[in-house]
């Protein structure tokens, strides 16, 4: 360096003074215009990157209040849609502690809702809360001044275009309810002044569930309050880091140095106010950081004039390291931009990477694959989920995912990747394990999931099903290695849930397999005796007296064995086989009805036969030509077959009912649990599922459900069935509520067609109930 610097001036010298003036002259016009292009660039960049910094600050608080909305409108609907509050508030007399206690002190508590009210049918105000603390009657009367209209909008006496976060009278639902933000119930919710301060204010219609759909417009109504100018833009400035975040009645421009300011306006336009707030300039920070370094570079410039003729090369290379700093200073900036553009990746209820992230993960990892890496690939799907989402609410089901999401988080390594694809759905990439250390892996999780769930004050048990693929053994193609890993998961459902299953060659042939089964069902419905229809007894409740008997599709399979028709009939669905399949249960189910005068016969009904043009009359036929009559034959459809509101559902099922069939609705409670549908579908019999009788006594809640439909459904003059029964305290506790009939393992399973002739002939006609099987 030194010897070459000699070299370099030696050899200006040597070319004397007037050329080296231009050299100097011209280094230094260099050097000044790559500084000033460079300043120009990054003070661009700079106020590009504030500008961003502030842009997403004002999303992020327009984000805030419209989540504050739908928040409490969910946390709402949890009190509003709710039987024993309706039913409470219809007595002559409320008991106001009990509302105060369940309502006001819950919702403050929990939500953090500052205010609480709740109008009569009349709208007069017979209940009010602030604080948490219950008002003495007459405080707080004047609130109709502030939210007469969204009275008047829940009532129907007014309309407008409706904002997504409120759901108005005659407005109907999303066709997929689980994508919605905004409760199903009545209500409207807007941002508005209230007492003279900003707020989120949500009025409900209060409906008892259990009834169905409320249409009453003159229901209470639920009126809950959350201040935006007092915890909640605490919680909002403390969540996002938003400095001095506070309300403005009235605009007053940028009213301190360098604050910014965003409308708060309500849906019809109306603006209430602004929120304020000193932004985050990430650029202008970085810029003065670099103010006394770009100082010294352009200081250093000048003397680069005066020491070039000298020490020309050792200046050139502080100059090459000053540039080099503002290059990285550059990078910074970008990198911070980038950062933004990352939240784009992630899951925002838990944190984790979403499926993009996941992907480019996978991706990444299969590029290693071809220097000699491995990884697999869990696939996730917790069961009963829905169940928690339709029993507790959406909020509950949150809070669930995000308590999975940590203890998914807390199982794995630093070096795995935890996503979650999307509902219940969540995925892991494990690099360089063996197959031994997955297992381990996937044992942990499960038990982590065995643990019950504490969810809004409530204890929940979900299971688990895992699917794992291993790369590059299983593929080198991200869409095969998923395919693999589903193809798993669906074995691990399929074999009773709550475990894990690695991709095996084998379950590749799953196709195959179904394809044989489709082959072997053809052939068994031609051949005798393979195919058989054993009979579950049904008890009358009361007598203990067998009244009736469900037909059950049986298949023992001369190779495979006996194959469970929770696998055949899915298949048979799929495959058009339940119509002949369907046929012969029926058939067989007449011979017996003739056998048992004294007995009902019950015949399921797949959803798919309803699709065949002319099914009631097939039915009706059918069963006459046998000589029996509909009276003695039950059809169980279930509620899946209700749900598509389809025309020709709804006239099968009338002209079944006017041929005297009886129709029971079973597996109540495990899909729609709507007693809506029972009023549109006029049914005979409901049939409680088994995993509601099988709760009882063990989940808290799933007590008081039983009763209430109980009741319900004998307000609706319908005959209720417990099925499942499996233990001497659930047929008392079903006794007691009134259950009508019992069908479970307590009494006996499904036995064949000589078993029941020879229990009929049996002199005692009282049932003994059997030790569960
Ligand atoms: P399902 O209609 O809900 O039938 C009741 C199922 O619960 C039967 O299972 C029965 O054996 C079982 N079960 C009864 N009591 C108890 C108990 O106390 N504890 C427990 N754990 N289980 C009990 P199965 O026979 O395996 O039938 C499964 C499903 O297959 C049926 O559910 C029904 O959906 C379908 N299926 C069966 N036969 C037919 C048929 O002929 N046609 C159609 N479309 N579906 C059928
Ligand atoms: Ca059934
Ligand atoms: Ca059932």
């Amino acid at each position: 360096m030194e010897s070459s610097a000699n070299t370099t001036t030696t050899a200006l010298v040597a070319a004397g003074p007037r050329s080296r003036t231009i050299y100097v002259f011209s280094l230094c016009a260099i050097f000044l215009a790559v500084a000033i292009v460079f300043v120009l660039g990054l003070h661009l960049a700079v106020r590009k990157s504030d500008e961003l910094s502030a842009q997403r600050q004002s999303r992020e608080i327009a984000q805030a209040v419209s989540n504050g909305l739908d928040d409490l409108a969910q946390a709402q609907e949890g009190a509003a849609v709710w039987d024993l509050l309706a039913w409470e508030l219809a007595k002559p007399m409320p008991d106001w502690a009990w509302v105060d206690e369940n309502v006001g002190q819950w919702l403050h508590g929990l939500f953090r809702h500052d205010a609480l009210y709740i109008l009569d049918g009349a709208d007069r105000l017979v209940y009010g809360s602030a604080n948490g603390q219950a008002l003495p009657p007459g405080e707080h009367a004047d609130i109709l001044q502030d939210i007469g209209q969204f009275v008047d909008l829940v009532r129907g006496r007014r309309t407008r275009q409706n904002n997504p976060h409120e759901r108005l009278p005659g407005q109907p639902l999303a066709a997929d309810n689980s994508l919605r933000t905004t409760p199903a119930a009545v209500h409207a919710t807007d941002v508005a002044i209230f007492r003279g301060r900003p707020a989120a204010v949500s009025v409900m219609r209060i409906e008892a569930p259990l009834h169905g759909a409320a249409s009453d417009d003159r229901a209470p109504l639920l009126v809950n309050v959350r201040y935006l100018d007092g915890s909640f833009l605490r919680d909002l400035s403390r969540n996002n880091q938003i400095e001095a975040l506070h309300f403005h009645r009235f605009a007053t421009g940028q009213a301190h140095d360098g604050e910014y300011a965003t409308e708060l306006v309500s849906s019809e336009g109306k603006r209430l106010g602004y929120l304020m707030w000193l932004p985050d300039l990430p650029g202008s920070e970085l810029w003065q950081a670099l103010l006394p370094l770009l100082a010294a570079t352009l200081a250093g410039l000048g003397g680069i004039i005066v020491l070039l003729s000298t020490r020309t090369y050792r200046l050139m290379g502080q100059q090459a390291r000053n540039l080099e700093q503002l290059r990285s200073a550059h990078v910074e900036l970008r990198a911070r931009e980038a950062q933004a553009h990352h939240l784009a990746f992630h899951d925002v209820l838990t944190g984790l990477p979403n499926r993009a992230l996941f992907n480019n993960c996978v991706d990444q990892a299969l590029g290693r694959t071809r220097t000699g890496d491995s990884f697999a690939i869990l696939l996730l799907d917790l069961d009963r989920f829905k169940h928690v989402n339709d029993t507790w609410g959406h909020l509950a089901g949150d809070a669930l995912i995000q308590e999975f999401a940590s203890r998914l988080s807390g199982a794995v390594s630093t070096q795995d990747t935890v996503a979650r694809l999307g509902g219940d759905e969540f995925a892991i990439l494990a690099k360089g394990r063996t197959p031994q250390s997955i297992a381990v892996l996937a044992d942990a999780i499960l038990a982590q999931v065995r643990r019950p769930f504490e969810v809004l004050g409530n204890r929940a048990f979900v299971g688990l099903s895992i699917g794992i693929s291993f790369a590059p053994q299983n593929g080198t193609d991200r869409a095969e290695l998923m395919r693999k890993a589903d193809i798993a998961l669906y074995r691990a459902k399929d074999e009773g849930r709550d475990r894990y299953c690695v991709f095996s060659a084998e379950m590749d042939e799953t196709v195959k397999v179904r394809a044989a089964i489709e082959e072997d069902l053809r052939r068994a419905l031609a051949s005798p005796g393979e195919l058989q229809v054993f009979y579950q007894p049904q008890i009358d409740s009361q007598t203990h007296a067998l009244i009736g008997v469900e037909a059950l599709a049986r298949w023992n399979h001369p190779v495979r064995g006996p194959i469970s028709p929770q696998l055949f009939v899915p298949i048979a669905e799929d495959t058009g086989l339940i119509n002949p399949l369907g046929q012969w249960v029926l058939a067989q189910a007449c011979r017996a009805a003739l056998k048992w005068p004294g007995l009902s016969v019950a015949v399921n009904l797949s959803p798919v036969q309803f699709q065949s043009g002319g099914f009631a009359e097939a039915v009706t036929s059918q069963v006459l030509a046998a000589g029996v009559h509909p009276s003695r034959i039950e059809l169980e459809v279930t509620e899946g077959v209700l749900v598509d509101d389809d025309q020709r559902v709804r006239t099968a099922l009338n002209t079944l009912r006017k041929n005297g069939f009886r129709i029971a609705l079973d597996d109540f409670g495990t899909g729609y649990s709507s007693l809506s549908y029972l009023r549109k579908f006029e049914v005979d019999k409901i049939k409680i599922d088994r995993s509601f009788i099988q709760s009882i006594g063990q989940a808290a809640d799933s007590t008081p459900i039983v009763s209430a439909v109980v009741t319900l459904g004998h307000a609706m003059g319908l005959t209720v069935t417990a099925e499942g029964v499996e233990t001497p305290e659930q047929r008392d506790f079903l006794a007691t509520a009134g259950c009508n009939e019992f069908q479970g393992f307590l009494f006996s399973k499904a036995v064949s067609e000589d078993e029941i002739s020879r229990l009929l002939e049996r002199a005692d006609p009282g049932w003994q109930a059997q030790p569960p099987a």
